[in-house]
């Protein structure tokens, strides 16, 4: 059986745009669609027919292809239209659209977005508090510059694959309940390239494509914690088939610091002071995240002691405003090299509060002995 001209079935001249042929193919199909038909016999082989035609007009290609070769051209033929059957619920991609086209949306699947990928950026503690730029390089999967992406070396010859004719698909046909639909995956001979390849690019070993390392610049705010994630939308994967990128996630790993600690805004230091300065009370140079401060150490200061700092903590992420405090913890250092001088001056110090006992000590006395009698 002779087949129609695709333009003819689609009722368009052989100039028409993708809007043209879209156009009058929805309306044939909405005209001829097997389930508003059932009454019609006929308008089912018409559905067919319609939607083979539109298949070929709509991808500039096989519409290429067709113009040039005819039906042979198309693959359609070869796959046998009328042949092979299926389940009817074989292939809900199928379904899709199908329902996609009677209402409204789009036509086809749409193309596959790219994978979101992953990046641990370790900075330094300072940094996270005020916010750094990081240079980093990002290992992401590009075209191949040496072939363009096709996989063969330049300047060798690739030849059409005879298997798809070239289209780099594969067409069954799948019965459903809205008719036969057209199931179409890559050629499994050339894999989807519809091209055989002879010589493989050496650049990228025939894939077309290649591990990169793109440099890209992060800004990190101020404010951040380990764990925190920041997302670069479309700095992820490319798509492989000219859909959206994915996104970039830069997770955080703060580094320890040497003096400072972190307990969520606040900023934790542990600063020795001498038992003489603990007694008597000094005005102490203590580091916080903006430098130097002065911190009075009051007369008679226990080891341990917590002394607090306002505003010198970590700002809190996105606020202009808001920030921690820092905490100084003093420990009293015993001496451990005292020559003689030293020595005399302390058995006499100790005679000295020997006599004028501190009620602290006195309690603890009492707490002793009660211990020990129980015992
Ligand atoms: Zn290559
Ligand atoms: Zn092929």
């Amino acid at each position: 059986m002779s087949k129609r001209d695709y333009y003819e079935v689609l009722g368009v001249s052989k100039n028409a745009s993708q809007d043209d042929i879209k156009r009058a193919y929805r309306k044939l199909a909405r005209q001829y669609h097997p389930d508003v038909n059932k009454e019609d016999p006929g308008s089912a082989e018409k559905f067919k027919e319609v939607s083979e035609a539109y298949d070929v007009l709509s991808d500039a290609d096989k519409r290429a292809r067709y113009d040039q070769f005819g039906h042979q051209a198309t693959g359609a033929d070869a796959a046998g239209f009328g042949g092979a059957g299926g389940s009817p619920f074989g292939d809900f991609s199928g379904f899709g659209d199908i329902f996609d086209m009677f209402f409204g949306g789009k036509t086809g699947r749409g193309p596959q977005r790219g994978s979101d990928l992953e990046y641990e950026l370790e900075i330094d503690f300072e940094d996270a508090a005020f916010g750094v730029e990081e240079d980093i390089q990002v290992p992401r999967t590009e075209t191949c510059g040496t072939c363009g992406g096709t996989g063969a070396r330049p300047g060798t010859d690739t030849r059409k694959c005879t298997s798809c004719n070239g289209t780099g698909e594969q067409q069954s046909v799948v019965n459903t309940p809205f008719g036969r639909m057209v199931n179409r995956r890559p050629c499994s001979v050339c894999h989807g390239r519809g091209v055989i390849i002879e010589h493989l690019c050496r650049d990228c070993a025939g894939q077309g494509k290649k591990r990169v390392r793109r440099t890209m610049t992060i800004k990190v705010p101020p404010g951040v914690d380990t764990g925190n994630r920041l997302r670069m939308p479309g700095a992820g994967e490319n798509s492989p088939d000219g859909g959206q990128p994915g996104d970039l996630h830069i997770v955080i790993r703060v580094r320890e610091h040497d003096i400072f600690e972190r307990d969520g805004l606040n900023v934790i230091v542990d600063v020795p002071i001498t038992f003489v300065q603990a007694a008597l009370g000094d005005e102490i140079e203590v580091p916080t995240l903006d430098g130097q401060v002065k911190l009075r150490i009051p007369e008679g200061t226990q080891t341990g002691t917590s002394f607090r700092i306002r505003g010198k903590g970590i700002p809190k992420l996105g606020s202009q405003t808001q920030r921690g405090d820092e905490h100084v913890r003093v420990h009293v250092q015993t001496p451990t090299s005292l020559n003689e001088r030293g020595r005399e001056l302390l058995r006499e110090l100790g005679k000295e509060l020997g006599v004028s006992t501190t009620e602290q000590s006195k309690t603890f006395v009492e707490r002793m002995k009660s211990f020990l009698s129980n015992a």
